[in-house]
């Protein structure tokens, strides 16, 4: 039998006393590890990370916990070599898709870092400037943002194990807020074993940072009204999340990443350079982690008159992709990170089938050293819609989030469709337009603005500098209405509000100005 991964929690190392659930190589087939956590007391766990954890983080200034952040960078920049081999064996990834994670982790803890040095060696912050209470002026309101005193309960998906821990974590632990995370139970490896190389460097303080992986039985009920628990999943798992007691009695703060059914937008009259542009960012989201991408491009919007050319130039990408075993240098796109995922997929691009016609499917194609009934790699599928009309009265391409490499071409007549059927995803991630007039791109970008928590603008000019459409940079906001979830996160400092208090010091002005830098 594989080894079983402890847990950590209550500042030890723990194993759970059950037989545990395998973790699997998804092109291989075989098994790599276990995990458990049968037998786990999660109320003193939780209520160390609290009292110790949260104590030790909040005694420190932002630039002390930004100095923490910059250790942790370390020991991950450290690891880097042994996180790769985990995330090929584990998620089944290319080099590209597994820098995505780890080196995308490293990146975003490295900027926490920074944001927190400049903020110094202060306890808390200032939210805006005091208003004036009264005529004169001796009485105001200063509201202050202050570290929450709860835990932060991370319940993370399968698809990024290593930068869904650290995106989460910077600022939470930047806020002085102490973290439990629960990794999607597939890939939980690669998160229990960056934990485990942190808390063996010694660089956090004891229960700043834990672990449990496997089953989620028991973590929501452990919280208590100042904690928070931040999820990212289906939107299934978390309208389960939203009806806890522990949320809907307690008021736990949530924030929820959910699915998102992105769109790229090609707008009308664009020369072959936009369009070009718009292809192969199509053919980049549907290969990075083989679709497996919260942001990827699941729909795509061109002008009807350019259908045929648009189609043309997405198929001549995607036929040049590569796809199997993640060891073979030649594959440029790996498998799904479980035999449970692609049935889902292949189930869900059947639906799709029903609803659209098949431009491209790459199943036709062999798999590059993997064994097709034992690996789960699938090759990437292009649908398509005929017309503009068609797309009027599709519902499903707007509603089925498949999670693979698939997307669906939708023509449209004039702009204000175009919106329209962006619009019909019920609130996105992202969407990205293509195109070269500055005036249309901004009047595009505004009216796409209130249903998409990310609008991605792409012309000729930042070819080479553009940041990528589904790329989550931690200096622009990651979260989306509605459908995606309503949740809130990165976007620079911006982050740190989820983990702080709002109070509003109503006082007069002396006391504001004697307020200390530090909390007792
Ligand atoms: P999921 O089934 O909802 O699982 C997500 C996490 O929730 C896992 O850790 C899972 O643990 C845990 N979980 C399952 N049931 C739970 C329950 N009753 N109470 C508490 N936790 C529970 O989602 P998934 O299928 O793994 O992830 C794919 C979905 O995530 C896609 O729909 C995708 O759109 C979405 N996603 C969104 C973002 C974003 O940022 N918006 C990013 C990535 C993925 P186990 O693994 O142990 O079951």
């Amino acid at each position: 039998m594989s080894d079983l991964l402890p847990n950590h929690l209550a500042g030890r190392w723990q194993a759970g006393r059950g037989a545990g659930t395998a973790l699997f190589d998804p092109v291989l087939g075989t098994e790599l590890v276990r995990v458990d956590n049968s037998g786990l007391d999660l109320e003193q766990g939780f209520e160390f990370a609290r009292r110790q954890g949260g104590g030790a983080l909040r005694a420190m200034s932002y630039a002390q916990r930004a100095g923490l952040l910059g250790a942790v960078q370390k020991v991950l920049q450290a690891g880097r070599d042994a996180y790769y081999e985990i995330s090929t064996a584990n998620s089944g990834t290319v080099q590209r898709d597994t820098a995505i994670d780890v080196d995308g982790a490293i990146y975003t803890v490295g900027v926490y870092a920074r944001l927190g040095a400049a903020l110094g060696e202060r306890a808390f912050l200032l939210d805006e400037a005091a208003q004036s209470l009264s005529r004169d002026g001796a009485f105001q309101s200063q509201h202050l943002l202050v570290p929450g005193r709860g835990v932060a309960l991370f319940i993370n998906a399968f698809n990024f194990p290593s930068w869904g821990l650290w995106e989460k974590a910077a600022p939470a632990l930047l806020s002085g807020v102490p973290v439990i995370v629960k990794p999607a139970t597939a890939t939980a490896w690669l998160t229990q074993r960056m934990v485990a190389d942190v808390i063996e460097a010694g660089v956090l303080p004891p229960g700043a940072l834990s672990v449990v992986c496997g089953s989620s039985a028991g973590l929501l009920d452990a919280l208590r009204g100042f904690d928070f628990v931040s999820f990212t999943g289906s939107a299934h798992t978390a309208s389960l999340i939203r009806s806890h007691p522990a949320v809907a009695e307690r008021s736990v703060r949530v924030n929820i990443e959910a699915d998102s059914l992105n769109s790229a937008l090609l707008l009308p009259g664009q020369d072959d350079a936009a369009l070009q542009l718009l292809a192969s960012e199509v053919v980049r989201e549907m290969s990075v982690k083989s679709g497996q991408k919260c942001t990827a491009i699941r729909r795509v919007l061109v002008p009807e008159s350019r259908l045929g050319d648009a189609v043309q130039a997405i198929v001549g990408g995607l036929r040049e992709l590569r796809v199997g075993n993640p060891r073979n240098p030649q594959a440029s796109m790996g498998s799904l990170v479980s035999r449970e995922q692609k049935d889902a997929v292949l189930r869900g691009m059947d639906e799709l089938r029903r609803h659209a016609t098949v431009l491209h499917d790459g199943a036709a194609q062999p798999l590059l050293d993997a064994d097709p009934e034992t690996s789960c790699c699938v090759a990437p599928l292009l649908l398509g819609l005929p017309d503009a009309a068609a797309g009027d009265g599709a519902r499903e391409v707007h509603e089925m989030e498949v999670f693979g490499p698939v997307a669906t071409v939708l023509p449209y007549r004039d702009t204000a469709q175009a919106v329209e059927l962006a619009r019909r995803g019920g609130g996105s991630l992202v969407a990205s337009l293509y195109g070269s007039d500055a005036t249309e791109l901004a009047q595009a970008a505004l009216r796409l603005a209130d249903s998409h928590g990310r609008v991605h603008v792409v012309t000729p000019q930042v070819a080479q500098s553009h940041t990528g459409h589904g790329n989550v940079m931690p200096q622009s906001l990651h979260g989306g209405p509605g459908r995606a979830g309503g949740g809130e996160e990165l976007g620079g400092l911006r982050a740190l509000r989820f983990y702080h208090r709002r109070s509003a010091l109503q006082a007069p002005g002396a006391v504001l100005d004697a307020l200390p830098q530090g909390i007792d």
